[in-house]
């Protein structure tokens, strides 16, 4: 194996669903041929080659050319794990909400975590974690994050070549709208008054919910530079309250800081009564 010239590639998981490692799995035509150029030394969801390994000494051996990393850091283990996996990896690549965003997991960021951990689990003494769940960048450095809940297979591709490829990753910031337009999807927004994230909201989808007549509820999170004080407006404007505002940023990346200023933004806006009907 040591004369393998292939780059290695490593997948690991954190406080998650798996989705965004079964995305990969997904893959199916394409995995096969990327395995003439990868060798895919790590990943458990895949297969438990590794698996003693990981279990004696918690985080696998390296060092990998790649890692993909998927999920949140939600327990105190979790922390020393990521710090290990960054000193072992070449490059890493978070993948996922959770990774980039601390994941649906983060809705505790803004509560009592004790109180959840009492109202899920009936035996709440064994259940060991931190009071916050939290990106991966908020631990070591990243080299790329790729967002989605979800994350998109075609996006998924497209890093993996690119850091194989030794380029940049071709995974442009735009919102969700850019591909209503490619798609040819009528404005949801303009043409119905449906509330919408998708100004907003980190492409990848290909504008799915707007194509099916639902506004976007921003499972992608941010895209580059939100114009979030535009969106809370615009909310606002379709009819939605305060606690409508926050609560459709609250959900799969509700810890993005992106998403920080929205309460107050959506306190401002509720002090003044909806616009009435304007020429969009
Ligand atoms: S980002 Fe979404 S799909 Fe991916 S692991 Fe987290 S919950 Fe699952
Ligand atoms: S919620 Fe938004 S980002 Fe997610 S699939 Fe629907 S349109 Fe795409």
């Amino acid at each position: 194996m040591e004369s393998d010239p292939r780059p290695s590639l490593a997948v690991w998981k954190f406080a998650s669903c798996d989705g965004c490692q079964l995305t990969l799995l997904d893959c199916e035509d394409e995995l096969l041929p990327l395995t003439d150029r990868v060798r895919i030394t790590h990943f458990l969801e895949m297969s438990s080659a590794e698996e003693s390994r990981e279990r004696a000494t918690l985080s696998g051996a390296g060092p990998y050319d790649l890692s993909l990393v998927d999920g949140s850091i939600a327990t105190a283990e979790d922390v020393g794990r990521i710090h290990h996996i960054r000193r072992i990896s070449r490059r890493l690549v978070t993948i996922g909400a959770c990774a980039t965003a601390g994941g649906i997991q983060a809705l505790r960021n803004f509560a009592d975590v004790e109180e959840f951990r009492a109202a899920v689990y009936a035996s709440p003494e064994y259940i060991a974690t931190l009071d916050t769940s939290t990106p991966i960048s908020a631990h070591v450095p990243v080299d790329f994050e790729l967002r989605g809940c979800p994350i998109d297979r075609g996006q998924l591709l497209e890093v993996i070549t690119a850091f194989l490829a030794g380029r940049k990753p071709n995974v442009s910031g735009h919102s969700v709208c850019f591909e209503c337009k490619r798609r040819g999807t009528t404005c949801i927004t303009v043409a119905q008054g449906v509330p919408c994230l998708g100004p907003v909201t980190h492409a990848g989808c290909g504008a799915l919910c707007p194509a099916y007549g639902r506004g976007c509820y921003g499972c992608f999170g941010p895209m580059v530079q939100p114009n979030l004080e535009a969106m809370v407006r615009e909310l606002r404007h379709d009819g939605m309250t305060e606690r409508d505002i926050v609560r459709v940023f609250r959900t799969f990346n509700a810890a993005s800081p992106e998403y920080g200023p929205v309460p107050e933004l959506a306190a401002q806006e509720a002090t003044e009564p909806p616009a009435e009907e304007e020429p969009r």
